[in-house]
């Protein structure tokens, strides 16, 4: 707890005293703390690539200037550390995005079943070199939401492409989509999509701390697979913005089970 403390001397009419006031200043000081932690982690995040760059371009000028099969080995390195450097500003773009609309409710009627659908065949390519397949369960009856389709679409991308990339290798991604009459999270119909993968899971005391920025059960996976580790937290905010919930569940072994319900029109 923090408390800004202020004392005034009074000239009371039976006497003299003093006022001392303590007001909670925690939530202003956490808020404050947050900001800087979010500026510490954006800067370190940055820099990795920027280092990695600038070290690669001195050794292009210097030592590998004349031996072109280096040179090739580290443009394809820098290739990577640039493109992680645009997936990150992409990410942080997108998060400053959602959150500035987080108190604005989409009033469009979108159709989760076919952005299920289209969200699957584009992130096929990728399903494909993980040895995953796809399965989904519907008959492919349209389900509208009010909704707005791009940050729907960024949500299941998102869930499915964590699906594929820490799920186990040659098992399936499960999508099943579920119409409820009473949610009482939402109080009244929902839909429920429930993204289920089958790999390694996640340990119970990381799963509340899942959707904080840059939080990752396991960095040099993540940063591996191309993570910023921004993910979860763009869908959280896209979640909140649609008055929606968002469950994590996970056994370890067992897999994980990402579920978003979200309010029907
Ligand atoms: P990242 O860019 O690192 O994937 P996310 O915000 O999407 O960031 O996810 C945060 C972390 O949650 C990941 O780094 C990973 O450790 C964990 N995670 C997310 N989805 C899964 C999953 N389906 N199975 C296991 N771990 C997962």
């Amino acid at each position: 707890l923090t408390y800004s403390v202020t004392a005034s001397y009074i000239d009371f009419s039976a006497g003299e005293g003093v006022l001392v006031c303590f007001d909670d200043i925690t939530p202003v000081e956490q808020a404050g703390q947050m900001r800087r932690d979010f500026v510490a982690n954006v800067s370190h995040e940055l820099r990795t690539p920027l280092t990695a760059l600038l070290g690669f371009i001195e050794t292009l000028r210097g030592p590998a200037s004349k031996d072109p099969a280096a040179q090739q080995r580290f443009l394809g390195i820098m290739d990577r550390e640039a493109h992680r450097m645009e997936r990150l500003v992409r990410d942080l773009l997108s998060l400053s995005r959602v959150e500035a609309e987080e108190r604005v409710r989409p009033v469009t009627r979108v159709d989760i079943v076919a952005i299920l659908e289209s969200v699957q065949k584009s992130l096929e390519p990728l399903a494909a070199e993980a040895g995953v397949a796809f399965s989904r369960i519907d008959d492919g009856t349209p389900i509208h939401v009010p909704g707005d389709e791009d940050q729907l679409r960024q949500v299941f991308t998102n869930l499915i492409e964590n699906a594929v990339k820490y799920g186990a290798r040659g098992e399936r991604v499960e999508v099943t989509v579920h119409l409820s009459e009473a949610v009482p999270s939402l109080r009244g119909p929902g839909v429920e999509v429930t993204v289920r993968d089958f790999g390694p899971g996640i340990e119970e005391i990381h799963i509340p701390r899942l959707t904080e920025r840059f939080y990752r059960v396991d960095s040099h996976r993540s940063r591996e697979m191309g993570g910023t580790g921004l993910g979860l937290a763009i869908v959280k905010h896209i979640v909140n913005r649609h008055r929606g919930r968002l469950r994590i569940e996970s056994e370890p072994g067992q897999g994980c089970r990402f579920i978003v319900t979200l309010p029907h029109e």
